[in-house]
């Protein structure tokens, strides 16, 4: 991956994005959709349907089991061929429903209808969010419990980060310039949800910043909400959930911490899309946005798709323009997405970017050749080498007293790393170990 420059908290990348398609484009429908009942951080709904089953598009097919799962809706009219375990790309094994497209869509069009939302109250939309299906479209995904104040509550800080977070990833960006309207209606239903003391987007210093700030400060004037516009970070990994809040009030988090349970609800255009749809036309969560990009894809365009839709049948798609089959993907940008041989796995909320780029062998891990190079880029000021020296000697303890708590998992680290070390993967399993343990 080429890299334009190395920076001090982080590493810029050529400019990927201006590869892009301008357009979003609609795909042509998934001949199967495979819906897992849980993901990310969602926790398994209980499926409603049985193999064989026919299913209407948008007819509910799996309920709640707790706080943590979300209702899942059929993104496709069709018959259920199976209902079994997978393996999702970060690993994680999952039920899921598999449906075969059948039947007819028989939706009638209709118009926008923006009344009713003003009249209903925080906590009852809360709940109309949830029952809709709605999940952030963060990597890994959250239910709305874990990414939002409880019904009726509020929150201290509302962020939207309007940029994208990893190179070949444009779906923020291409949903800010061309649904701003949409992006905006769903903003400010999620202000009227949350509550929040005050409201920060953040927004892509490039020649639009000005034009943009003005006409979001006059978008909002009305909400009630003091509201500030800050300019993004151009260089990986400031799109963070944890950078943007210590950008944000200087608040600095650490692993385990939940961004919502201390006041903090942080959304991007893609998830306030899931909420204009929902409270404009009543239905569920049934498509989403994903960028496809990467050094094998011919033509990188954002696409609009059915959720559940497979990787194989996405990129195979000719307007892609896929240059070659020997291909590594990834859910997700190069940097911190899961790689998977089995591209039968869905895109999914959470999934924002899936990369293909022509397929590469690894190097061999060699020794540290102190070179600091890691230690110059992390944006959390930790020095990787000594980080991994103490785990490899299981000096775990000695790692946390040195930071690894403020770890972010960005994977910067390991990108620069002349000797080829796994450090970010070392330190990601080190925390998951500890915090099992907690
Ligand atoms: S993975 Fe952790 S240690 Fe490595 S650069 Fe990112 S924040 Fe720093
Ligand atoms: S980048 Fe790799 S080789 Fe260089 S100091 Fe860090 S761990 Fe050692």
């Amino acid at each position: 991956m080429n890299i334009l420059t190395k920076k001090k908290k982080g590493v810029e990348f050529i400019d990927y994005r201006s590869r892009f398609c301008d357009d979003v484009l609609t795909t042509a429908l998934p001949r199967i959709v495979v819906l897992p009942l849980g993901y990310g951080k969602i926790k398994p709904a209980n499926p409603l349907v049985h193999e064989g089953a026919a299913v209407k598009e948008g007819q509910l097919i799996a309920k709640p089991d707790n706080r943590e799962s979300i209702p899942l809706f059929s993104p496709v009219p069709g018959v259920v061929k199976d209902i079994r375990k997978i393996t999702l790309p970060d690993g994680d094994k999952q039920s899921a429903i598999i449906i075969e497209l059948s039947g007819t869509f028989n939706r009638k069009s209709a118009s926008p209808d923006l009344s009713s939302y003003i009249n209903v109250s925080p906590e009852e939309l809360w709940k109309l969010l949830y029952a809709r299906g709605l999940a952030r479209h963060s990597q890994p995904a959250l239910p709305p419990y874990l990414f939002m104040p409880l019904p009726g509550k509020k929150a201290k800080t509302l962020i939207v980060r309007c940029f994208p977070n990893q190179p070949w990833d444009n779906t923020e960006s291409i949903i800010f310039r061309n649904m701003y309207r949409e992006m905006m209606i769903g903003l400010h239903a999620l202000v009227r949800t949350t509550m929040p003391q005050r409201l920060v987007l953040f927004l892509e210093k490039d020649a639009d910043y000005q034009n943009n700030s003005e006409k979001i400060f006059a978008d909002s004037r009305e909400w009630g909400v003091p509201t500030a516009i800050m300019p993004a970070d151009d260089f990986y990994p400031s799109a963070h959930d944890f950078m943007l809040i210590e950008k944000t009030d200087g608040t600095r988090l650490k692993y385990g911490d939940i961004p919502a349970m201390m006041g903090y609800v942080i959304v991007e255009p893609s998830t306030l899309i899931d909420v204009y749809n929902i409270i404009a036309f009543d239905r569920p969560v049934l498509e989403q946005l994903v960028s496809v990009g990467g050094d094998a894809i011919g033509q990188p365009t954002v696409c609009k798709i059915k959720k559940g839709m497979p990787v194989f049948e996405l990129v195979n798609i000719k307007e892609l323009s896929l240059k070659t089959e020997d291909v590594d993907v990834f859910w997700g940008g190069p940097m911190t997405g899961y790689s998977s041989d089995w591209l039968g796995s869905p895109v999914l909320p959470g999934i924002s970017a899936i990369t293909v780029n022509k397929r590469v062998r690894k190097p061999c891990p060699s020794v540290c050749i102190k070179c600091a190079s890691c230690s110059a880029v992390c944006p959390r000021n930790l020095e990787p080498m000594l980080l991994y020296d103490f785990i490899e000697s299981s000096e775990v303890e000695k790692a946390f007293k040195a930071g690894l708590g403020y770890c972010i998992e960005c994977g910067l680290c390991s990108f620069v790393c002349q000797s080829s070390l796994p450090l970010s993967p070392v330190f990601s399993q080190a925390l998951k170990e500890v915090n099992q343990h907690e």
